[in-house]
């Protein structure tokens, strides 16, 4: 069926109305969340604008020279913003097959054939998932979006599709009143401003308006374009680029350098250097054993370890007898030495670099009341994707972390698809917020910092589960292989640290994904 789509509404090309709204739909950012929500809209008939700031899809795996800081040993050219955090030698943490999309294997190589393969295999899987599924046609490259706003219902240009032939949503899971709380439903200033900001009807969630500009090969962006209206917006904008850092007393009479991981590329510079690496996940690891090879020593600095056993310098670590482990920093001395948790000291230390992870930021929707993000809890979302008073119109794919990720961008961006088309439903908007509030109690009582409300863990699969379920009887959960793979990965990893990515215990299913590949006509 071809689908002849108007706002509103869906005709088959015989004119059958299928009774599915048909969107225009902004997408923020091509990375592999972007990407795949603009299949998934236009696979539900929506009418995808992806704005994406670079040059080429791919987003964090898009590798570039360019770094943020100066004083990073080896820096070349200096930009003020650089989206990637990509350095030159990183191979992925996690095998190929299980990074997949569901129907498009990464089995086949591109330009390096390995399972845990380079930022460039990963990069070309990506561009070649845009090609196979012709998304190029709907991205603008080089144009960044500089605000999201709601539209005051008088300013709507259009009429708002949402008054388009579409379902409501499944009976007990209305879709979204913009009734105010109730007692039990959160008082934040941020609902508040929601509602000042917001003019639409009580029933009906904003349409919204965009505001761009082009960008120019030096990152920067020009003047801004005239503003469009939107039905909905789902953000996919990323969050490995902002950095965070580290609390450092004395860090303003270190006579060393400071930087973050943010802007490592490579440890050419680092030969024969003293290096304290604060942070040891993913990165901070990485980045550690990487430098080690051309520097005098490292300390690999940190609040926990993903195996207890690392926290000794007894510890296996791989041949390298130069690195060591400390707990956190307190003190950047004059002289400069730094003094770790404990009272042990490391003199005559060269750089100091923050592994210590990204914050949450949506530069675009500031000021526009529709979430807040505290200590990197971005609230208030109802399953980490709609802020119930502004749902289902606009969506965030890809916060979650300590995650597969392109599978679940995937099903979350089919759920949103099919949100928005009227296919699946979404609870009222206070049902949302008493979810949410449930939500963020129990992390509570189990003692979760806030800042890990987005972690999920092993808690990934049963959230995969529930979003193919409130999909649709047509989507499937992911088949079992997935997460024993992950599990084979994050075991043998913490057993060979140090060559875990060529360490293959799992080949048998290496041979069931291959399998799937080939059912697939991979
Ligand atoms: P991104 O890839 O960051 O894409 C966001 C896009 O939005 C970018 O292209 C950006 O330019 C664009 N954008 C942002 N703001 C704007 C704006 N205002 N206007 C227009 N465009 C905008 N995952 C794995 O599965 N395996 C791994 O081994 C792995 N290793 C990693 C190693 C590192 C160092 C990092 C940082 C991440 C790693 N990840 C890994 C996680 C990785 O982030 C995800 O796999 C995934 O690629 C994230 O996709 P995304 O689309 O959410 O974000």
């Amino acid at each position: 069926l071809v689908q002849q789509a108007y706002c509103g509404q869906i005709r088959t090309q015989d004119g059958v109305d299928m009774g599915r709204r048909h969107l225009k739909v902004a997408v923020i950012g091509a990375g592999a969340a972007g990407l795949v929500a603009a299949r998934e809209l236009a696979r539900e008939g929506h009418q995808p604008t992806v704005f994406e700031q670079g040059s080429r899809p791919g987003g964090v795996w898009v590798y570039t020279d360019d770094v943020e800081e100066a004083s990073m040993p080896g820096a070349r050219k200096v930009r003020p913003q650089v989206h990637s955090s990509m350095y030159r030698n990183l191979r992925t943490n996690l095998p190929r097959e299980v990074m997949s999309y569901t129907d498009f294997p990464f089995t086949r190589a591109w330009l390096d054939a390995r399972r845990f393969c380079s930022h460039e295999e990963v990069e070309a899987y990506l561009e070649a998932f845009a090609d196979k599924f012709n998304l190029h046609q709907y991205i603008r490259y080089e144009t960044r979006v500089l605000t999201v706003r709601p539209i005051q219902a008088a300013a709507a240009a259009e009429p708002a599709a949402w008054h388009g032939n579409g379902h409501r949503a499944q009976s007990a899971q209305d879709l979204p009143s913009h009734s105010t709380a109730n007692g039990n439903g959160p008082s934040h200033q941020h609902i508040a401003e929601n509602r000042a900001v917001q003019s639409h009807d009580s029933s009906d969630p904003p349409r919204w308006q965009i505001t761009t500009a082009p960008v120019d090969s030096q990152g920067a962006a020009a003047s801004a374009a005239p503003t469009q209206d939107f039905d909905a917006v789902v953000v996919c904008n990323g969050h490995y680029s902002d950095v965070r850092r580290a609390e450092l007393p004395g860090a303003e009479q270190f006579p060393g350098t400071v930087v973050h991981s943010h802007s490592y590329r490579d440890n050419v510079a680092f030969r024969g250097l003293t290096v304290v690496v604060i942070g040891a996940s993913a990165s901070g690891e990485d980045i550690c054993r990487e430098i080690a090879l051309t520097a005098n020593r490292v300390y690999l600095s940190a609040r926990s370890w993903q195996n207890p056993e690392w926290a000794h310098d007894s510890a296996a670590f791989g041949p390298r007898s130069n690195i060591l482990r400390r707990g956190v920093p307190v003190l950047l001395g004059a002289d400069g030495s730094v003094e770790f948790e404990g009272g042990e000291r490391a003199d005559r230390v060269d750089v100091v670099m923050h592994a210590t992870g990204y914050k949450y930021t949506f530069p675009f929707l500031q000021g526009a009341g529709v979430v807040a993000v505290n200590d990197n809890r971005v609230e208030h979302l109802y399953q980490h994707i709609f802020p119930p008073d502004h749902a289902p119109t606009i969506s965030f794919v890809g916060l979650p972390w300590k995650v597969v990720p392109f599978a679940q961008y995937e099903l979350q961006s089919k759920w949103i698809a099919r949100v928005l088309s009227g296919r699946a439903g979404l609870p009222a908007a206070q049902a949302m917020h008493k979810h949410i509030e449930a939500f963020y109690s129990g992390l509570e009582q189990s003692n979760i910092p806030q800042r890990y409300t987005h972690m999920l863990g092993d808690k990934q699969w049963a959230y995969n589960d529930w979003l193919a379920d409130a999909c649709s009887s047509d989507v499937e959960r992911l088949p079992a292989w997935r997460p024993l793979m992950y599990k084979v990965a994050g075991d043998t990893k913490r057993a060979f640290p140090e060559r875990y990515r060529d360490t293959w215990p799992e080949s048998e299913l290496v041979g069931i994904a291959a399998e799937e590949a080939q059912a697939l006509g991979a």
